[in-house]
């Protein structure tokens, strides 16, 4: 994408845009190859028309971007949020096809949306919405072209209805065109709880390397969704860390001392948010969760929380990133010049697809994994992938920024693959 095309671009683009800017600097790779890799291979936009539950029709806007399947079909969820924008899902496609290649998994990056607010329409709505955008992208995806995901505010079910929409279109018994289904219609197990569980073997391995002890740290988690659940959980159970500090998406609550998290969990259950939690200091402000004293902060909410206007008062000496593009490059350069030491999304959120990865394995083999030998493999991928980023930070002489490494990696590795394969030019 040309420099004039950059104008007016949504943040998070932006973002991921000089995030590859800045990696390739350290590659030799054509200028063609560079500009080649930044665009997306096919932007697909729909009309969703549906009916509503009062008799009237609304039509939303839903997109599927596939950016590039040099090593392997394109991968990634579909996400309903009214902030789903066409640079938004660009941006998120784009971090899985980099995601996929550092975490060595033989798949390429996509990703889809509609823009929908969830917490306004009823199940029925969603339904009719879920499959009619399906309906309209079904020729452009399918178990060894384009495998959907869920993401925010998708899940289990959602993927569900896409199978069956879907197979609509086929007239096959294709469950493999989307992972994340449930267990018991052709899903794998764990797979709700992967990106946590990604994130909480990557913390594991920091503490190990980094001789740092869980159960005298201070925990601050941005989110109460997929990805910070588990880790709230086993952080506080197995660990006996202390979690000093919850986000939802109405404010934050923090207690120096540490939450009771399962009664936080309770009372968010109830209430609809952690706001309020007795024994603990409530804000409306979600975002004033990012520079609560504490000695890991993990973001595990969605993208642009660390700006350049908050990254010098951020506390935490550790930052992991479950979530997709939650640290701007100002604000990542300012972090990496405090010391502050970050594991970025595009490894701490790769849970998610290596479990989808999995998956897929599962429904070609036909046979059921057991949740041990998914978490083990898990583990064994998460920690592969940290190493290698690791070393690729040592060989570049990056000191601390581990995702100017992730990036050289997943880069270099899409590189060489479409040299090699006569894909670019
Ligand atoms: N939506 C998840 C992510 O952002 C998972 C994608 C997938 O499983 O394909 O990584």
């Amino acid at each position: 994408m040309g420099k004039e095309q950059t104008h007016g671009q949504d943040e998070f683009l932006k973002s991921t845009n000089l995030y590859f800017d800045n990696a390739v600097r350290y590659l030799d790779l054509p200028s063609g190859l560079i500009e080649w890799l930044k665009i997306p291979t096919k932007e697909i936009t729909v009309a969703i028309p549906i009916k509503t539950d009062d008799r009237k029709t609304k039509t939303f806007i839903g997109y599927r971007i596939q950016h590039k399947n040099a090593r392997g079909p394109f991968k990634g969820g579909v996400r309903y949020s009214p902030e789903v924008s066409l640079d938004k899902v660009r941006a998120l496609a784009i971090d899985m096809t980099w995601k996929c290649a550092v975490l060595d998994l033989p798949l390429g990056g996509a990703k889809g949306g509609i823009c929908l607010d969830t917490k306004k329409l009823s199940k029925s709505e969603i339904r009719r919405a879920t499959k009619r955008y399906i309906r309209e992208i079904a020729p452009d995806i399918g178990p060894e072209t384009d495998i959907p995901a869920p993401d925010m505010y998708t899940n289990a079910e959602t993927m569900l209805w896409m199978v069956d929409a879907y197979m609509m279109h086929t007239r096959k018994y294709d469950v493999g065109v989307v992972t994340g289904k449930p267990p018991k219609r052709g899903g794998i197990l764990g797979r709700n709880v992967a990106t946590g569980a990604g994130c909480y073997f990557l913390i594991q391995e920091v503490a190990k390397k980094l001789n740092l002890d869980l159960s005298q740290s201070k925990i601050a988690v941005d989110g109460c969704g997929n990805a910070a659940l588990p880790l709230i959980k086993w952080l506080s159970e197995k660990d006996k860390a202390k979690i000093v500090g919850i986000s939802d998406s109405q404010g934050c609550i923090y207690n120096s001392s540490g939450l009771d998290t399962k009664k936080v969990l309770e009372f968010k259950k109830k209430h609809g948010s952690v706001i309020n939690f007795e024994n603990a200091v409530s804000s409306g402000k979600n975002e004033d969760i990012l520079e609560c004293p504490c000695d890991i902060l993990i973001l595990a909410a969605k993208e642009n929380r660390i700006t350049k206007e908050n990254a010098g008062k951020i506390k935490a000496k550790y930052i992991f990133e479950p979530a997709n593009g939650p640290t701007t490059p100002d604000a990542h350069h300012i972090l990496c010049e405090r010391g502050i030491y970050i594991l970025p999304d595009i490894l701490a959120s790769g849970g998610g697809v290596t479990v989808s990865w999995f998956e897929m394995c599962q429904n070609k083999e036909g046979y059921p994994w057991t949740l041990s030998v998914v978490m083990d493999r898990l583990q064994e991928k998460m920690i592969a992938a940290y190493n290698a980023v690791s070393e690729t930070a040592q060989k570049y002489n990056l000191g601390n920024d581990m995702r100017t490494a992730a990036h050289i990696l997943a880069i270099k590795e899409v590189a060489e693959t479409s040299i090699e394969r006569g894909f670019w030019p």
